[in-house]
């Protein structure tokens, strides 16, 4: 299972589940992703909420992101995976 935040086009942030990012993707494309607080089926996918340390934390390797890469998937177009 994967946790994608999710926003649509009035600005309505959620988040969903899907099974795979497969599942996401099939749902996004036939329209079956609507949101919660309008009902709008114009969901995007937003941002994952960045992990800002701050300039005064110490350098660590950032874990690798879930990525469709390394489920078999398309890359999630923003991690090390793409391209
Ligand atoms: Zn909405």
């Amino acid at each position: 299972m994967i946790r994608y935040d999710l926003r649509c086009a009035k600005g309505h942030g959620f988040e969903d589940w899907f099974d795979s990012i497969a599942d996401y993707e099939r749902l996004e494309a036939e329209g079956d992703l609507s949101c919660p607080s309008c009902g709008s089926r114009q969901v995007k996918r937003g941002f994952m909420a960045p992990a800002l340390a701050g300039a005064s934390a110490k350098a660590e390797p950032a874990p690798m992101p879930m990525c469709g890469m390394a489920q078999g998937g398309p890359g999630c177009g923003r991690c090390a995976f793409e391209g």
